[in-house]
C-alpha cells in the first residue's frame, strides 16, 4: 500500500488533501512522462493551479498497451470468473472505503457541490464494479439443439470471451462515474484497459490505480495514460493498433475523429456523445414535481450533464407560470460554497465558460427574451477567479435558433410553447441528437404514447436521471452508438463464439 502511493506530495484545498502531483499508472507503477512534460492542474472554483499533472508521451502510451496486451495472458487472463468477480467486488470496497479521497480529488478537479459528488459521482463508481461483477456471475449462454440430416443431430453453444485491450476515453463532467461505468464492464468481462481521463480532471483515475495496487489488481490489467486529444495522449491511444475496442464519451464531434482513427484494423467502437435534450410538460402535469424536476435537469452540475435539459416544451395554458417557478428555481441557486445545499458550481474552464457566454449573447442576437440570468454572478473575491456563471432562461427564441439546436453544456435553456401532443412531439423530435427526453404528465395513456413517440435511448416520465444499471443507456442518432449498461455492455466488452458440436 505504501508502495502505492506514489502521488509524490499533497497539499490542502479547501481543507481536502489532494494530490500535488497527478502521475500515470502503466504497468502497476506510477510513472512521470518520459518526455518530462507536465501541465497545469485547475481548480475551476478559484482559478488556481492545484498540481501539475504528468503528460504521457506516444512511448508511454504504447508502453500501456504493451502492459495491458501483455496482462491478457498473465494471471488475469488465467483467473476464473469467481476470482476476478471477487477482485472487481474489492474494487468498489476499496472505493468506499477511500470515499474521502475520491470526493476531494473529484470536487478539487471540477468544483462540483460535494453533495453532488458525494451522492452520485463517488457512489456510482463503487456500484459501476459491483453492478458488472454481478452481471458477469449470473451470465446465461444459449444452447440450441440442431437437426441435422443423419438424424443425430448436433448442439450450438456460445461462449463469450474477452475482447482484448480496451482504449477507455472520458469527458470531465463525472469522471470517475463515467469512467468506471467503462472500465467496470470492461474488466469484469476479463479484459484490460488504458484509459485517458480528461486532461481537465485526471485525479480520480490517478486514485483508482492506488485501489487496484490495495486490492492485489495484476499489474498491466488497469492503466492510466494522462494528456490532451488530438495529437496528443487521446489520439496516440485511439489509434493505436494494439488496442481492440475503444469506449469513448465525449463531443459528437470528437467521436467522429475517433471513429475515423477505429476505422484503421476495424477496431470495435462503443460511443457515449452529446445531446439537446429536450423536457416537454403537459398541462395536467403535477407543476411542483415538474417544476423541481426541469430545474434540475438544466442546472444539476451547472448543466454540464449529457442528459441535460437545454429545450423546454410548455402546453401554452401553464406557460407563465412555469417559466415564472423554474426561473425562481434558478435564482435560488448560488455559486462560492461547495457546502451548500444551493450550490450552483462554476464551469469547468475559462474557454467552456467563453463558450457558453457566447451563446448567451448569441440568444440575444436570435430573438431570445432573457428570463433571468445571462452572464457572470457576483461572487466573494477571494473566490472571483472560479469560471462562475448564471443560470439562465429565455423564451421567445425561434426554433431553429442556433441555441435551441447546438449542445450548449451550460446551466441554461430555451422555453417554447406548444398547442398539441402532436406539436410537442415533433419540436422535441427535431434534432440531430437523440440521447434523452423528459415528459411530465399525469396522464398514464399519454405518458405511454409519447414517451415511445421519442427518438431517443432514454426517456424519463415524471423523473429525470433516474438510472438503474441493468437497463440499457445510449443515444439515438447524433448522441451515439450502441447501448452499454447491465447486459447490454456484454454486447461490446465480449466476443461471442458459438460452438456447434456434431453428436
Ligand atoms: P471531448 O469530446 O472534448 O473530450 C472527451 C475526451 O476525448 C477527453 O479525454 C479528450 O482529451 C479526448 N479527445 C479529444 N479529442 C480526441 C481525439 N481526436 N482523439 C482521441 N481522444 C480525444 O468532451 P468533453 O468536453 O470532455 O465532454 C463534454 C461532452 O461529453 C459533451 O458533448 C457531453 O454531452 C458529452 N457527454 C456524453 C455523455 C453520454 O453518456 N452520452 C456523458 C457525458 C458527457
Amino acid at each position: 500500500m505504501e508502495q502505492a502511493r506514489r502521488l509524490e506530495a499533497t497539499d490542502a484545498a479547501g481543507g481536502l488533501e489532494i494530490a500535488r502531483h497527478i502521475l500515470n499508472y502503466i504497468d502497476g507503477r506510477f510513472e512521470k512522462g518520459s518526455a518530462g512534460a507536465t501541465f497545469a492542474n485547475i481548480d475551476p472554483a478559484s482559478g488556481l493551479e492545484t498540481g501539475r499533472v504528468h503528460e504521457a508521451t506516444r512511448a508511454d502510451v504504447d508502453r500501456a498497451v504493451g502492459a495491458a496486451r501483455r496482462a491478457l495472458t498473465g494471471p488475469w487472463g488465467k483467473m476464473t470468473t469467481a476470482e476476478r468477480v471477487r477482485l472487481i467486488a474489492a474494487v468498489a470496497d476499496e472505493i468506499e472505503r477511500r470515499a474521502e479521497d475520491f470526493l476531494a480529488a473529484e470536487v478539487a478537479d471540477t468544483g462540483k457541490p460535494r453533495h453532488v459528488a458525494s451522492h452520485i459521482d463517488i457512489p456510482r463508481g463503487a456500484s459501476n464494479f459491483r453492478m458488472f461483477a454481478d452481471v458477469v456471475s449470473t451470465l446465461p449462454t444459449e444452447t440450441f439443439s440442431t437437426p441435422t440430416p443423419d438424424g443425430a443431430g448436433a448442439l450450438n453453444y456460445s461462449v463469450r470471451k474477452p475482447k482484448g485491450v480496451v482504449a477507455v476515453v472520458c469527458p470531465w463532467n463525472f469522471p470517475l462515474l463515467l469512467m468506471t461505468w467503462k472500465v467496470g464492464p470492461a474488466l469484469a468481462c476479463g479484459n484490460t484497459v488504458v484509459v485517458k481521463p480528461s486532461e481537465e480532471t485526471p485525479r480520480t483515475a490517478a486514485l483508482l490505480g492506488e485501489v487496484m495496487d490495495a486490492v492485489g489488481m495484476p499489474a498491466g490489467v488497469y492503466n492510466v495514460v494522462h494528456g490532451f486529444g488530438p495529437d496528443a495522449a487521446g489520439e496516440f491511444l485511439t489509434s493505436h493498433p494494439g488496442v481492440d475496442a475503444i469506449t469513448f464519451t465525449g463531443e459528437t464531434g470528437t467521436g467522429e475523429a475517433i471513429m475515423k482513427q477505429a476505422a484503421v484494423g476495424v477496431r470495435d467502437i462503443s460511443f457515449e456523445l452529446g445531446g439537446k435534450n429536450p423536457a416537454v410538460i403537459f398541462a395536467d402535469a403535477d407543476l411542483d414535481k415538474a417544476v423541481e424536476g426541469v430545474s434540475r435537469a438544466a442546472f444539476l452540475n451547472t448543466g454540464q450533464v449529457c442528459l441535460g435539459t437545454e429545450r423546454i416544451y410548455v402546453e401554452r395554458s401553464i406557460f407563465e407560470p412555469f417559466v415564472a417557478r423554474l426561473a425562481a428555481a434558478a435564482q435560488a441557486l448560488r455559486p462560492g460554497d461547495v457546502n451548500d445545499p444551493q450550490y450552483v458550481g462554476p464551469l469547468i474552464s475559462e474557454e467552456h465558460r467563453q463558450k457558453v457566454l457566447g451563446y448567451y449573447e448569441r440568444a440575444l442576437a436570435e430573438g431570445a427574451t432573457l428570463i433571468t440570468g445571462g452572464g457572470i454572478p457576483q461572487v466573494d473575491p477571494a473566490a472571483s477567479g472560479g469560471f462562475w456563471i448564471e443560470p439562465t432562461i429565455w423564451t421567445g427564441l425561434p426554433h431553429d435558433a442556433a441555441v435551441m439546436r447546438e449542445e450548449i453544456f451550460g446551466p441554461c435553456c430555451g422555453v417554447i410553447p406548444f398547442d398539441s401532443e402532436d406539436e410537442a412531439v415533433a419540436l422535441a423530435n427535431d434534432t440531430s441528437y437523440g440521447l434523452c427526453a423528459t415528459i411530465w404528465t399525469q396522464n398514464l395513456s399519454r405518458a405511454h404514447r409519447v414517451a415511445a413517440a421519442m427518438s431517443v435511448g432514454i426517456c424519463w416520465v415524471n423523473c429525470w436521471f433516474l438510472r438503474d444499471l441493468r437497463t440499457a443507456f445510449g443515444g439515438a442518432g447524433q448522441s451515439g452508438i450502441g447501448r452499454e449498461g447491465g447486459q447490454h455492455s456484454l454486447e461490446f466488452y465480449t466476443e461471442l463464439e458459438n460452438i456447434c458440436v456434431k453428436v
